[in-house]
């Protein structure tokens, strides 16, 4: 059960809470999107509908890292799994019933046509990123098999700590898996994410090892500049090791608390974020097959295939 003061924070950043340790989140793409403004750089990468998208957490509290450009207020990090945790069809049933009515005030909104807004009331995605790590939910099999079972896609972001819990999901795949690479070594991890697990980058490691197993494996960077964004050359072998379908190099926003850790000047612009990517290509072998530069973000694959967009 939350706190009542933090889930009063939580609220008055926008989330709605799901239950003893989940929420959703209405994210800024999302209403573009249902708006006809603009989308989501999943959308442009993947082909995922941002107006239909979840942005949804079912470990609000829980994370084995405290990363300097986390959104979360890091006072509140439980280092473990979640503790008497909610069903999954329970948990997907709120999370669906929350998206519907964070958007209920675009009815009649002028800029919303009816298709778009009676699309987003049945949405088709289902995004485990939003805040804490997600593998601290030991129902995690479970909730993935459910989102499947009502023909709906999922992308699961993970630190990397948690290879057990990797381990049980390659018999419940999500649609997409991505692991969060937040630096090249491990002093620079450690100054990064300052991990609360002991071997944590040991474990991370563990985990990038898995995820070639995972069809549509993602390895993700955030960067900051001053932290993290320093040797492409190091990035580039943990890269050629995991053997991802997708690599994705992002940069790092002062948005939610993080804009108390880092300095508007330290997030990349798109030119610096392309320079950076260019040299990881360069080690690797990799191209640059898309981007999104409102976004700042840029994938990179060994080939461009036409199956990166999902079918919904
Ligand atoms: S792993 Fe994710 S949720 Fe945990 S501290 Fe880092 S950014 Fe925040």
């Amino acid at each position: 059960m939350l706190d009542p003061k933090i889930k009063a924070d939580f609220e008055r950043q926008g989330y709605r809470i799901v239950g003893n340790h989940s929420a959703v989140k209405v994210c800024l793409w999302c209403k573009k999107s249902i708006t006809g403004k603009d989308k989501c750089y999943k959308n442009t990468f993947y082909g995922i509908q941002s107006h239909r998208c979840i942005q949804s957490s079912v470990s609000l509290l829980n994370c084995t890292h405290k990363c300097e450009f986390c959104w979360r207020c890091l006072d509140f990090t439980v280092p473990k799994s979640v503790e008497n945790p909610d069903n999954p069809s329970f948990i997907l049933d709120g999370l669906i019933r929350g998206h519907k009515e964070s958007l209920q005030g675009f009815k009649g909104n002028k800029d919303v046509t009816k298709k778009l807004f009676n699309e987003a009331m049945n949405p088709r995605h289902v995004a485990l990123s939003l805040a804490g790590e997600a593998t601290l939910y030991p129902y995690l099999p479970a909730l993935l098999e459910e989102i499947q079972k009502r023909k709906m896609t999922s992308f699961l972001v993970t630190n990397g700590t948690m290879p057990e819990m990797l381990e049980k999901l390659l018999k419940h795949k999500p649609t997409q898996l991505y692991i969060t690479l937040p630096a090249p070594d491990e002093e620079t991890y450690k100054r990064t994410c300052k991990p609360l697990l002991k071997d944590s980058w040991q474990l991370l490691m563990k985990s990038l090892a898995l995820l070639h197993k995972f069809g549509r494996g993602t390895v993700r960077l955030t960067l900051v500049k001053g932290l993290n964004m320093i040797n492409p050359e190091g990035y580039a072998e943990l890269i050629k090791k995991a053997k991802p379908l997708f690599v994705e190099l992002k940069a790092a926003m002062p948005v939610g608390y993080a804009q108390y850790r880092m300095a508007y000047e330290q997030m990349p612009s798109h030119a610096e974020i392309l320079d950076f990517a260019k040299k990881i290509c360069t080690e690797t072998g990799l191209k640059t097959v898309d981007e999104k530069p409102n976004s700042r973000v840029v994938l990179l694959m060994k080939k461009d295939k036409k199956s990166r967009k999902i079918k919904l």
